[in-house]
């Protein structure tokens, strides 16, 4: 059988942090990591930022709820799951990402938690482990599955080059120019036809 592992922010929901920014008004929040591809140094920034403007959990969590998926993202995912078992290997937290999750069907998903006060300000943060998921990719090929994986940045590449087969989605030109050994592709039509063309088994659309 199967897996495909798909990242979240980029390719099945807009980036949570931007979105943050541009409500808040905050212009240094929208750094990603595409922008600044080592997460440790990019969480610590955002930790600052919180801390800076007296933000906590309740402020981005309502945000959040308000946000929805990207067009045509949860029928992608149906999709795939009829023809695959679907993973999420996420950089983002529980904390943030239960009401997207629910709009996707609830999905597996693999990412990490944040440490809050109970003044709900965001202390700290702790990574499920180091490379994430890139050793997700690893563990599940210890159990003789083949992998999959798409993603649509830095954070992902790792994983995409540890998968049987990894795939660039709306990736920006800079990375897709970086990782050429990916193929890259910037609707879900055309995922789905790489994710069929990566298979081992005769699928259909
Ligand atoms: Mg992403």
């Amino acid at each position: 059988m199967e897996i495909a592992c798909l990242d979240l922010e980029g390719v099945l929901v807009p980036e949570i942090w931007i979105e943050f920014a541009k409500v808040t008004g905050i212009e240094e929040l929208k750094a990603t990591t595409r922008d600044i591809p080592d997460y440790d140094v990019l969480m610590k920034q955002r930790l600052r930022i919180l801390e800076e403007n007296g933000l906590g959990l309740n402020e981005i969590q309502e945000v959040i709820a308000k946000l929805k998926p990207l067009d045509g993202a949860p029928e992608f995912v149906d999709w795939l799951r009829e023809r695959f078992q679907v993973i999420i290997l996420s950089d983002t937290f529980y904390e943030f990402s239960q009401p997207l999750m629910r709009q996707l069907g609830f999905p597996t998903l693999l990412c990490h938690r944040l440490q809050v006060n109970e003044d709900g300000k965001v202390a700290d943060y702790t990574l499920r482990q180091k490379d994430p998921k890139r050793q997700s990719v690893l563990a599940l090929k210890t159990l003789y599955y083949r992998v999959i994986a798409a993603g649509d940045s830095y954070n992902d590449t790792t994983m995409l080059g540890e998968a049987d087969a990894g795939i660039l989605f709306h990736a920006p030109q800079n990375v897709i120019d970086e990782f050429p050994q990916f193929p890259a592709v910037h609707n879900y039509e055309d995922l789905k036809k790489a994710f069929i063309a990566a298979s081992n088994r005769d699928l259909a659309l």
